[in-house]
């Protein structure tokens, strides 16, 4: 359990989605939308075996009210035992934390969706994992992604292991709103000194001190994170590497995240500093 208290959830700027055209999804052909969504990671479109089959999406109205109805009856209490009231509960305690932190911080939009989505950025399907785009300034989760992550990927498990998850999306919303994000999709989308492995890195670091500081304070909707739920966090920057995942390995030219050790270092640079400022991988000496 990681929430603490009771009560309702603000799903203000929480809604369902789902039933985009998705067959067209980022990757491929499709460099521009690469260069303008920031996912979790660099997979190559159905790495993950979670999209839509591109067939006609007559359900998707349906699903999306269906999605709805779950994000609106979703407690603080159930955030601790349902995936998608714990994105929700995330989002809360995201804003919250940055809004304390970060002078004009203004709240993202989410979509939790299944299966395939139209964004700002293009149709995405479930494939490329969780992702934001700038161009309607919304994350996208499929919580069916979270079992891709503890089983094949070898990720954590634990709830902070998905929290990190929204977090991370989270930092390119702050990125975007710094221009950070926009400074680093001009210096280049691969490459192990790119301006996408910066932008990653540094959305790494910003979800680290999401972490820190949401235990923190009479408000803190975050019980005292413990060891073990850092520790499963790591194992998840660790899975998530470009070195860990994609058969980039031996390529870091193809790199666009980072590798396992920059993710779980960066993420720790976050969660030991609390400090925003610490975060800036575009000056980093080295990363
Ligand atoms: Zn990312």
């Amino acid at each position: 359990m990681t929430f603490r208290g009771g009560g309702p959830l603000n799903t203000g700027n929480v809604s369902g989605g789902g039933g985009g055209r998705g067959k067209l999804a980022i990757g491929g052909g499709a460099g521009l939308i690469i260069v303008i969504v920031a996912a979790l990671f660099g997979l190559d479109p159905n790495d993950l075996g979670l999209g839509s089959d591109g067939s006609s999406s007559t359900s998707s109205s349906q699903d999306q009210s269906a999605i709805d109805e779950h994000i609106n009856s979703c407690t603080i209490e159930q955030a601790n035992t349902d995936t998608v009231c714990r994105i929700v509960a995330t989002t809360n305690s995201l804003d919250a934390v940055w809004s304390d932190i970060m002078p004009g911080y203004e709240p993202p939009k989410t979509i939790i969706f299944e299966g395939s989505v139209d964004t700002a950025c293009g149709p995405a399907t479930s494939d490329v994992g969780p992702f934001y785009c700038p161009g309607d300034q919304t994350a996208y989760f499929d919580p069916a992604f979270f079992d891709v992550l503890s089983g094949r990927l070898g990720g954590g498990d634990g709830p902070l292991a998905q929290e990190y998850v929204v977090a991370h999306e989270y930092g390119h919303h702050v990125e975007y709103l710094t221009g950070a994000l926009q400074q680093g999709q001009r210096m280049g989308s691969a490459g192990p000194t790119s301006g996408s492995v910066r932008i990653e890195l540094q959305a790494d670091c910003l979800a680290g001190v999401w972490a820190s500081q949401a235990d923190k304070g009479p408000d803190a909707m975050l019980e005292p994170l413990t060891q073990q739920q850092i520790n499963d966090v790591i194992k998840t920057a660790k899975a998530i590497g470009d070195d860990a995942i994609g058969g980039a390995a031996s390529n870091p030219e193809g790199w666009t995240h980072g590798s396992s050790d920059q993710r779980v270092h960066w993420f720790n640079v976050g969660y030991t500093t609390g400090d925003p400022n610490s975060c800036n991988t575009f000056e980093a000496a080295s990363l």
